[in-house]
Order: C-alpha cells, then structure tokens, then sequence
C-alpha cells in the first residue's frame, strides 16, 4: 500500500524478507491509502454523479478573487475547520489548488517581488520536507532562491520561510525560527489534523496551506487550499494558478466537498455516534502504526524515535498523542529497513521479525 518503489529484487509484502546490505528502498515518495478501508465502508455517502453535460465552463465563481473555486468546496473546508477548530477562516480569502504542492508555489510567487534586483530569499528549518527545494529549484526561476536550512539563515534582505508544522519528516510542532527583519512565513499545515497531532487551538496566520490528501488520505484528487489574510497576497496565488493550470479540476473540488462534507457532518455528533468518525479511525490506525515502529525500534542501538509530549486536544477533548505524519505511510518500509539492519547484524531476532510481519 506504499507508493515506493524498489530496485533491488522485489520485495513480497506478505512475508518476512532479507535483505543483502546493498540492497536500496526508495523513502522518497509515500500515498496515504492506509485510510482507504474507512472511506469504503462509507459506501454511497460519498458517491457522486457527475452527468456529461456538466462542469464544462472554466469558470466557477466569477465575484471571488479565487474564480475558478466551486463555492460548494469553500463551504466545506469553511465547515470543516470549524468543526475541527485548527484553524481560522473568518475574513479570509480561500484559494484553491491542485495540491498544496501548486499553492506553495503560487505562494511564493506571491510573495516574491518581480522588481527586486535579488531573488528572495527561501528557507525552511532543517530537516524539512524535500519537495520545497525541489519545486524552488526546478524551473531556476529568478524570482526566489532555495537557501537550505533556516537555522544557519544569516542573509540580508527579504525571505520567505516555510513553516510546516507539524513537521515532515519528524512531527515536531514549529514556529518560524529567523527572527530577521523582512521575513515572511508560509504556513504548510498538512498535518495539522486531529489524527496526526492535537488540535490545541486555531492557528492564524498570514498565509495557511492545507490538503485534501493528509485530512482524508484522497492525495489522488489533487486538491488543495489556501487561507490567505491578505488580498493581494490571494489575488496574485490566483494569478499563479491561472497561468500555470487556469484553474482547478471541477470535477475533484466537487468530489472534495462531497467528502469533507460528510467529515464535518461526522464531526458534529462524533462522541455519540454509533458508527466511528474518520478522526478516531485514523488517528487509531496511526497509533497503532506508531506503537509497531516503536517496538521494534526499542530493540535497537542504532535507530531511535522521537517521544512527543501528549497535550489536549480541543477536537477530542482528551489528552492525546502526535502521531508523526509521514513515517504513517512509509512505516512499512522503515520496519523493513530497521528488521534488515538487524538480520545483518543479528541473524535471528525473532521479536523483531515477528514485529514486522503483524505490520505488513
Ligand atoms: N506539504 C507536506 C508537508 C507534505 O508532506 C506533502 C505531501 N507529502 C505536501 C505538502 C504536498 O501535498 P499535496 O498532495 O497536496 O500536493
């Protein structure tokens, strides 16, 4: 169910495997279909019938900065955030996106000058999620310029930093970490739901990225959004989005509203439901996906996890656990890498062979 690839022999995903010590497993992608089994039981709820003749204008709210957004899915991630309390949406203009991956870019487009005489400056604090400096890289724009970890930032002149919190790969909750004068922050909040970490209040700032992809796992319908303060700030991300895509598939904002729809309404009445809410169902699966990693992992000297302080969760109104978000797709993978480093160094570790075969 992990998006990786290998290209060494492949590698069954039922049984207990051995690996020579050359042998390489691709880290670098994860897919979140470990919440698939949830959205299947929800059988029709979520079903949507979308006839020939419709959504054929490439236009879906001409009043709205964001033009091309169904106000159908502005409606549902208003609701859900306010059923989810992570964030603040009053005031705020929404933008939507193919991904978060699209809005980041249009971010710092948005937030770049095409006058200034230097690229600004772009920085997130080590270690952070790799498609940054991937995406900044790419096209050498001019614009911007990826500058590595935010730590060791010591420039002069505007930046930008990006913030993701909680953090990929590691789950830490952050704040912006440069404290010079003309900085300016992007909030990559892909986590920041209750299955991941807890919800300790609405978060408010400037400029707030979430994704369809980490709420509910649906990374295939390739949205996205944003929670923007400023005007002009959205209208150029708008900007961004129409000359690269001109807008974003109906289709999948439609599909998007259905769901989140059916979340939020979830949500309302979750602690007396009969059946169990998406939230509990994932955050469930994630802890036990932690709790694995961990047993293995206490029987090593060489890899360890961080421990997270638990904290109470305004969503659940419990004490809860992170759950680190992007070790849950690729835990598989890490169990394989972690039980290999053990065979080649202790041929027959059972507890841990027996570990990694309850996780596959
Ligand atoms: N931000 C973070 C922190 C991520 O982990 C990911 C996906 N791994 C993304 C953004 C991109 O998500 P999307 O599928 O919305 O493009």
């Amino acid at each position: 169910e992990n998006g990786a690839t290998y290209n060494h022999n492949s590698v069954p995903s039922t049984n207990k495997t051995s690996l020579s010590p050359d042998s390489i497993i691709n880290l670098d992608q994860g897919d979140p279909t470990l919440f698939e089994p949830y959205w299947r039981k929800m059988g029709d709820k979520c079903t949507l019938v979308i006839g020939g003749c419709d959504l054929m204008s490439y236009f879906s709210d001409i009043g709205n900065i964001c033009w091309f957004l169904q106000p159908q899915l502005g409606d549902a991630i208003k609701g859900l955030h306010r059923a989810v309390g992570n964030a603040v949406t009053d005031g705020r203009h929404f933008v939507v996106g193919t991904g978060s991956t699209q809005l980041f870019m249009a971010a710092i487009y948005a937030l770049s000058s095409p006058s200034a005489t230097h690229p600004v400056s772009l920085v997130a604090a080590a270690p952070y999620y790799s498609g940054y400096k991937d995406q900044a890289e790419f096209l050498r724009s001019g614009l911007y310029k990826w500058e590595g970890d935010a730590r060791t930032f010591d420039k002069d002149g505007p930046y930008i930093e990006v913030v993701t919190s909680p953090n990929n790969p590691d789950g830490a909750i952050r704040e912006a970490v440069v404290k010079l004068g003309e900085g300016k922050l992007v909030y990559d909040l892909a986590y920041y739901w209750p299955q991941y970490t807890p919800i300790t209040h609405p978060l408010d700032h400037d400029i707030m990225l979430f994704t369809f992809s980490k709420c509910t796992g649906h990374a295939g319908s390739r949205i996205g959004w944003a929670l923007v303060k400023d005007r002009e700030v959205a209208r150029k991300m708008t900007e961004y989005m129409q000359i690269s895509s001109i807008g974003v598939s109906k289709e999948s904002q439609l599909r998007a509203a259905k769901i989140l729809g059916v979340l939020s309404e979830g949500c309302q009445h979750f602690r007396t439901a009969a059946s169990e809410n998406f939230f509990e169902y994932s955050h469930r699966i994630m802890r036990e996906r932690w709790e694995s990693l961990q047993n293995v992992v206490k029987n090593s000297k060489i890899f360890s996890l961080p421990k997270f302080p638990q904290d109470f969760c305004n969503f659940t109104g419990k004490y809860t656990d992170s759950n680190p978000g992007d070790a849950r797709n690729k835990i598989p993978l890490l169990l394989l890498i972690i039980s290999s480093s053990f065979e080649i160094g202790q041929p027959n570790n059972s507890a841990v062979c027996s570990s990694v075969e309850r996780v596959f």
